[in-house]
């Protein structure tokens, strides 16, 4: 739990794995007052009033280890307003959608789906993203696959597995043109400029 004081919030927000566990001090400007109501209106966002902070979610988290925040201090950073912190958390790329904290969850609190979303604000706000998800949704758009098929359809006949069909990149931009996807690898503009052209 964050410890409190007249000053402003100290939150216990610690690098994991770090030999020290540096402080986080908030200060008033960084709050956000419409952030969680921002939040309780994404999809999967209705129950996150409902926390209580018990910590289960973390508890039960396989990659909390390794989040710059644990999956409750995000819930708690939403709750205090701190908007910037949870759009340019590591933690949200992080998670590993296992649902592990959705389904422990006593309050309901839907952290899987909450993440998700914020990811997707994110990406609309123009935060930075990890860079392999720039290079999965590149792939993605170029052949249909997140990631490079080294199983070729002649390696597949001789294992006795289905032929896989190719993918056809104009079908891929068509079905995915109405998702943040552009946005993720910086071409929307050249998209939009194209089918204005
Ligand atoms: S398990 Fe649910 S109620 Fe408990 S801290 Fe996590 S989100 Fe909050
Ligand atoms: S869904 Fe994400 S935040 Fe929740 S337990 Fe799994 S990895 Fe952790």
């Amino acid at each position: 739990m964050p410890d409190n004081n007249s000053q402003g919030v100290t939150l216990g927000a610690k690098k994991r794995g770090a030999a020290v566990s540096p402080l986080r001090r908030i200060t008033p400007d960084q709050i956000d007052a419409k952030f969680m109501e921002e939040v309780s209106k994404m999809p999967g966002g209705d129950k996150i009033h409902a926390c209580f902070q018990c910590g289960v979610c973390t508890g039960s988290c396989p990659i909390a280890f390794a989040m710059d925040y644990a999956p409750r201090q995000i819930s708690e950073m939403i709750h205090i307003g701190l908007k910037d912190a949870v759009l340019s958390s590591a933690t949200i790329w992080l998670c590993s959608t296992c649902y592990i904290c959705y389904e422990r969850c006593p309050q309901g609190v839907k952290l899987t789906d909450v993440f998700n979303a914020i990811k997707n604000k994110a990406v609309q706000d123009g935060y930075s993203v990890p860079p392999v998800y720039e290079k999965m949704s590149k792939q993605l758009l170029k052949n249909g696959f997140v990631y490079d098929m080294e199983i070729t359809n002649e390696d597949r006949e001789a294992l006795d597995l289905p032929k896989v069909e190719d993918v056809k990149p104009e079908i891929l931009a068509e079905e995915l043109k109405d998702t943040l996807i552009y946005d993720l690898i910086g071409e929307k503009k050249e998209k939009k400029k194209h089918e204005e052209a």
